[in-house]
């Protein structure tokens, strides 16, 4: 595990009727592709991005991988 949290938003629009999961940093309001995003709660607790999911957002899930090289 590393210190970072990197919690799960859902794309405001629908895309092939399923919501995108897209990668959202702790406080930030929008995804890390830069799109709107609602956040994923589920009473206290944030859930996380998973890259791995089929909806996950591919811009997410690329600039997710580069962040961490870095
Ligand atoms: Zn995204």
């Amino acid at each position: 595990m590393t210190g970072r949290r990197v919690s799960c938003g859902v794309g405001t629009e629908r895309r092939n009727f399923s919501l995108v999961q897209h990668a959202v940093v702790r406080g930030a309001s929008k995804a890390l592709c830069g799109e709107t995003i609602q956040l994923v709660v589920i009473g206290d607790w944030q859930v996380p991005f998973m890259p791995s999911v089929a909806s996950a957002c591919e811009e997410c899930v690329r600039l997710l991988a580069g962040r961490s090289e870095s």
